[in-house]
Parts: structure tokens; C-alpha cells; sequence
């Protein structure tokens, strides 16, 4: 069989969809909705999406959860300053928890060593993702976050198909909208059928200190022309802002508020 190059439409390999296994969730886990953060690439704010999700569920009194599956690229437990030592027993392990109560699984915490490299290739990656979650005893949760591995690649695919997403977010650049890249992580979560929750443009505007006017850096945004394209409900933007990238660094992420944050939730917390 060749490798699978995502289109459906141009492969002859008929029903490949129900060979895939999906994973089975821990029998202590009772999660009522599960939500995808992808992006087109790395570094465009997935998963400083990701937290801010939490943070909001968190604030409206539900119980959250993340899955950190960017394994390569792990940051959910320094963003909610959680570190420790992963318990477990013969049930399976426990996530550790970030002082407002969001529960956190992520590589970083097994490894133990924020610096060192995960040099595996992708069927160990996915391996790792079906642990945490059938291994995880994550309890009950409202939302769960899943902090996807970016890109439309072999990890991200079987991510997509073994974990039963009930939607995604697409986060993206302002320079991704237009280079269409964002527009492969769409389609991919279409041929998935998952729907698209929302749309997030990140690093959208900056909003003067000074004078507090609003200034595109990038241009005006094309957010809401990709979203109608795709039928995406929901269009979010969120500024550059020094303090939210601070709050990351410091481990405070849960500290974190502006104006325009609460919007965030919209067509995602409910
Ligand atoms: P990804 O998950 O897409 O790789 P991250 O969420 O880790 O990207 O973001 C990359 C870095 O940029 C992080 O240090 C994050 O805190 C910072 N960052 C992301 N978005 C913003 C923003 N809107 N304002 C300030 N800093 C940001």
C-alpha cells in the first residue's frame, strides 16, 4: 500500500477509515466533550489557545482537562506552572493538576526535563497520545482540551482519527490565513468530519499602550473571509500582548485578563 497523502478523493485503498483504531478511554474517565486545538504549523499560538480555553471553562465553573499531544513541542505544564511527579497505580496514572484545578497530562511531566529533545519517529508519538488517553485516569471532565501536534502530517492525522473530537479550533497567524496554510488544517478536519468550531486569528492586531488605538500589523485581517469560505461558524481575534506572553513565561497563565478574553469562548465554551 503507499503512504497515505490524506486525499480520499485520489486513493484507491476503500474503507481505510474503519481499520483505524480509536482509542478507548480509561473506565474511571468520564469526559463529557472533547475539543481539538490545531494549527497549520508550529508557533502560531495552538497552544496558548489551548490554555486560554481551559482558563475560560475553568472560569465558568466547569471542570477542565489538556491533553498536551504536541509531544515535540510540549509547553501546556510551564504555561500553568504544574510540575511533579506522576502517580499512578494498576488502574493507570493521574494527571497532575494547576492550582485553579485544570487537570494536565503532557509529555514534560514523564520526561521530567523541559530541554531534552523527543527525537521519536511518528507510530511512538501516536503511541504516546493513546496513553494519555487510555492510560490517564482523568476523572470527570466538561471540556477537554487536546493541544494537537501541528501540521496535517501522519501524527496529527492519527491523533484526528483515534480521538473522538466532538470539534476542533484552527488557530492561526495572520500570515498563515493568507498563505493558505491553515486553509490544509480545514480540510483535513473536513475529510475527518469534524466540524470546526471557530476560527482563531492570533497575533492579530496590537493595541497601542500609549493611546490605546487598535493597529493592524499585518494588514486587515482575512479571518472572516477563510471562515465564510469553510462555513466556519465562529471568527476570533486575539492581539499580541507582551503581558499574555509573560503570564506563559511566569507560569500564571490562570492570572491572565483583558478585555477581549471572555469573547474567546464563543461557539467553543458553553
Ligand atoms: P504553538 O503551540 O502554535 O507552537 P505557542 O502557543 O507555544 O505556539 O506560542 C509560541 C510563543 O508565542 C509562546 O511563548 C507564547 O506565549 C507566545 N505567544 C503566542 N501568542 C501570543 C500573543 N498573542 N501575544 C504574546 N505572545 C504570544
Amino acid at each position: 500500500m503507499s503512504e497515505c497523502n490524506h486525499d480520499c478523493g485520489s486513493c484507491g485503498v476503500k474503507d481505510c477509515g474503519s481499520r483505524i483504531e480509536k482509542f478507548k478511554a480509561n473506565s474511571a474517565s468520564h469526559i463529557k466533550k472533547v475539543i481539538g486545538v490545531v494549527s497549520g504549523k508550529g508557533g502560531v499560538g495552538k497552544s496558548l489557545v489551548t490554555e486560554l480555553l481551559a482558563v475560560l471553562a475553568l472560569r465558568e465553573g466547569k471542570k477542565a482537562a489538556i491533553l498536551d499531544a504536541d509531544i515535540t513541542g510540549p509547553s501546556i505544564p510551564k504555561a500553568f506552572g504544574v510540575s511533579g511527579e506522576v502517580v499512578g497505580n494498576e488502574t493507570g496514572f493521574y494527571p497532575l493538576s494547576s492550582e485553579g484545578g485544570v487537570s494536565v497530562m503532557s509529555i514534560n511531566l514523564l520526561t521530567g526535563d523541559e530541554t531534552a529533545p523527543v527525537v521519536w519517529r511518528g507510530p511512538v508519538l501516536a503511541g504516546v497520545v493513546k496513553q494519555f488517553w487510555e492510560e490517564v485516569i482523568w476523572g470527570d471532565v466538561d471540556y477537554m482540551f487536546v493541544d494537537m501536534p501541528p501540521g496535517t502530517g501522519d501524527v496529527p492525522l492519527t491523533v484526528f482519527q483515534s480521538v473522538p473530537l466532538d470539534g476542533i479550533v484552527v488557530v492561526s497567524s495572520p500570515q498563515e490565513l493568507v498563505g493558505m496554510i491553515v486553509e490544509k488544517a480545514v480540510r483535513m478536519a473536513e475529510m475527518m468530519s469534524v466540524p470546526v468550531l471557530a476560527l482563531v486569528e492570533n497575533m492579530s492586531y496590537l493595541t497601542c499602550p500609549d493611546c490605546g488605538k487598535k493597529i493592524n500589523v499585518f494588514g486587515e485581517s482575512k479571518v472572516r473571509d477563510i471562515a465564510a469560505k469553510y462555513n466556519i461558524p465562529i471568527t476570533h481575534t486575539i492581539p499580541i500582548d507582551p503581558q499574555l506572553a509573560a503570564a506563559v513565561d511566569a507560569g500564571k497563565i490562570e492570572e491572565y485578563h483583558s478585555d477581549w478574553l471572555n469573547e474567546l469562548k464563543g461557539g467553543i465554551i458553553s
